[in-house]
């Protein structure tokens, strides 16, 4: 990671970027125990998948000259969409109301009269919708999760399957809507399964692809946790496939990934025991 993005987050300097992995989505799972990695991506019962990238080039890609300004015309740091700066409560009321102004002109370029009952307060609503849920991953600190020694030294497969997953993507904006599931090998910790549903919770909460939410709850299961594996598999419908684009039908339109870390990557007998079990 570039360490100047270690840096504030705006430009008063209160707050700052996490160190550890988890300012975007390509952290590398760098903890010493866990040593393997892989991860996969399986588009189930889907026949002729469009990812819509927009056909735009990567950002990676882009000349230096093409680049889009890195802060806001108020001096504020910009970050990845699934980064997280903690805001204050001033600078988070700040953003709704800009973003409440903002979307009251986009009713307007969209000829909505606002004058109709119905869409009377709808940019209010959205700027807090965006800020204070669909995106409050961004801005909030993590979820404190209390871990305890694993004082029995298990070295079973723990798994929490079932934890919902609610984002949207960052190419569409659109809600992204499944399940998680979640296994670990103990190594120096355990952790309540609750905390687990409230991390998924903190990376989803964010724009997302789903490749890359997997990827940050793994990586931060490894800081968090030391575990001697985990594997995170998110299984969930992309409603910027279902409600445009391809409209693929809704019940059949399911995204399925995988992110591991450590021994499962190399251990078939394992790995298969694991997807068994949430099956
Ligand atoms: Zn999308």
């Amino acid at each position: 990671m570039n360490p100047e993005e270690l840096g504030s987050n705006n430009k008063n300097g209160i707050s700052g970027f996490y160190a550890n992995g988890y300012t975007n989505g390509t952290s590398n799972g760098s903890a010493s125990v866990v040593s393997g990695r892989s991860s996969g991506v399986a588009l189930g019962l889907i026949d002729d998948v469009d990812l819509d990238t927009g056909d735009m080039p990567l950002p990676a890609l882009l000349p230096e000259s093409e680049k889009l300004p890195r802060f806001s015309s108020l001096g504020y740091r910009l970050f990845d969409a699934n980064g997280n700066a903690v805001l204050t409560n001033d600078e988070r009321e700040e953003m709704k109301r800009l973003a409440e102004e903002k979307m009251g002109e986009l009713f307007d370029i969209l000829r909505i009269d606002r004058n109709d009952p119905n869409s009377r307060e709808t940019p209010n609503r959205l700027a807090k919708m965006w800020v204070d849920e669909i995106f409050r991953g961004r801005y909030e600190a993590p979820p404190k999760c209390t871990v305890f020694p694993n004082r029995k030294n298990v070295e079973e497969l723990v798994i929490s399957k079932g934890i919902g997953v609610m984002s949207v993507c960052s190419h569409h904006w659109q809600t992204i809507s499944g399940t998680c599931a979640i296994g670990y090998i103990p190594g120096e910790y355990v952790i309540g399964l609750s905390k687990l549903t409230r991390i998924v919770d903190w990376f989803g909460r964010r724009g997302q692809i789903q490749e890359e939410l997997g990827e940050q709850i793994a990586s931060y299961l490894v800081e968090l946790l030391k575990p001697k594996a985990v594997i995170v598999v998110i299984k969930s419908r992309h409603y910027c496939m279902i409600a445009r684009g391809v409209n693929s039908e809704e019940d059949k339109a399911l995204m399925i990934t995988t992110a591991v870390r450590g021994s499962i990557a190399q251990n078939e007998a394992m790995r298969s025991e694991f997807l068994t079990l949430i099956s």
